[in-house]
């Protein structure tokens, strides 16, 4: 989970990281006071998660209240990269004698944690990875010693910060370590880590993208999740633990297997560009066990996606065998119905593998109205296609 800059500077003002104190709003009016208590003077920035904003007009600074209201009245609702502004947080002003880089992520082809550091900081850090690579120190961080006051060391001469900054450099990079760990991050980024005219080296902009997998350790970070921004779909379907993306076509997808899903959403999208160009509208795994209650779950969010026109079954039996899966669709059906859910849209089923005979029977057997059942993928793929784009 990517977190937004306000969320990254609060994380590292937990850690004791040096940063400007900051506020976020989302009405131009509320600047005035934000500003005010900050002393009159702040930099107003667009939080979206994309970097660039600078260069986008996404960070202004004001001198004053009033200034600050315009300002946020012209950053909020503004489109960078296709992200909306619809926060913006107002900091502290700080006067910039110098700008670098420093992060902690996740090495994954090297299986090792990575220490990165720039005294050309501020610009584009890809930038400079590609066109100056002699200006990025890359340090490996082994994950059982950590961040040795030595690593710590090795990091900023290898970065060749002034010598005069090396103690508070290796203090901010301590912290930082300390966000890594203890927050489980797989990336903690500072770009700008700057140097005031005061001689002071402070964050001034923060990414922290958090580890999804280590979210049963940390209850207090579900609360940092941009409900906003997440689509109610994939909400209800996260809040019945089913594996769901929305995808933007009109063919609803239900497979077992992450595998057999993502070649499902290749074959409709294949047959699809036979039938008006129709895709598939999501990515759903129903997993293993193929219980009624799970199929009538994933069943229910993708009926109740109104892009969807038609939906495909597809299902390899496996240890869940097939009539299991073809009791689980009947029941599954009878279910929505009961509820009172809108059951009109034709189900194209594809069952094959382990007792594939028996499941096609209960099946056929049940007889109803709007499901059809096809043998092959391919076959079923193209079908389900073809009744989308009716
Ligand atoms: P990004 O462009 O999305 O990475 O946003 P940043 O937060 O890094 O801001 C971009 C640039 O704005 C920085 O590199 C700084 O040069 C400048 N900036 C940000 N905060 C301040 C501040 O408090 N004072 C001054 N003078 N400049 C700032
Ligand atoms: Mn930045």
């Amino acid at each position: 989970m990517d977190l937004f800059e306000y969320q990254a500077r609060d994380l590292f003002a937990k850690h004791d990281v040096p940063v400007l104190p900051g506020k976020v709003i989302d009405t131009p009016e509320a600047a005035r006071e934000v500003a005010a208590e900050l002393g009159g003077r702040a930099v107003v920035k667009a939080q979206v998660k994309t970097g660039g904003r600078g260069k986008a007009g996404g960070v202004k600074l004001a001198d004053n209240p009033e200034d600050a209201v315009v300002k946020a009245g012209q950053i909020l609702g503004m489109d960078i990269k296709g992200h909306t502004v619809h926060k913006v947080m107002l900091a502290a002003t700080a006067d910039i004698a110098e700008e670098y880089y420093v992060s902690f992520l996740l090495d994954r082809a090297n299986r090792t944690f990575l220490a990165m550091a720039s005294v050309e900081g501020g610009v584009e850090i890809e930038v400079t990875a590609v066109e100056k690579p002699e200006a990025l120190a890359k340090i490996p961080v082994d994950a059982l010693e950590g961040l040795t006051d030595a690593k710590a060391r090795e990091i900023v001469e290898a970065a060749k910060f002034p010598a005069d900054l090396h103690d508070q450099i290796i203090n901010v990079l301590k912290k930082l370590w300390d966000v890594f760990v203890k927050e489980d991050a797989l990336l903690v980024e500072v770009n700008p880590l700057v140097k005031t005219t005061d001689g002071v080296v402070m964050a001034l902009d923060g990414k922290v993208s958090l580890d999804a997998n280590a979210e049963f350790r940390h209850p207090e970070h579900a609360e940092l999740e941009d409900a906003a921004a997440a689509n109610p779909l994939e909400a209800k379907a996260k809040e019945k633990n089913l594996n769901y993306v929305k995808l933007d076509g009109e063919v609803g997808i239900i497979g077992n297997g992450a595998g057999l899903v993502m070649s499902t959403l290749d074959v409709v999208a294949y047959a699809g560009e036979a039938h008006k160009g129709v895709k598939p509208a999501n990515f759903l795994d129903i997993g293993g066990g193929a219980s009624a209650e799970v199929m009538a779950n994933g069943l229910e969010i993708i009926l109740g996606d109104p892009a969807v026109k038609s939906v495909f079954v597809n299902v390899f039996g496996g240890i869940t065998a097939c009539d299991a899966v073809a009791n689980g669709i009947v029941q599954a059906l009878e279910l929505l119905k009961s509820k009172g859910e809108d059951v009109s849209k034709p189900l194209v089923v594809r069952l094959d593998g382990n007792n594939a005979a028996e499941g096609r029977r209960i099946l056929t057997e049940a007889n109803h109205p709007l499901v059809e059942q096809v043998e092959t993928m391919d076959g079923a793929a193209e079908r389900a296609a073809e009744l989308a784009a009716r």
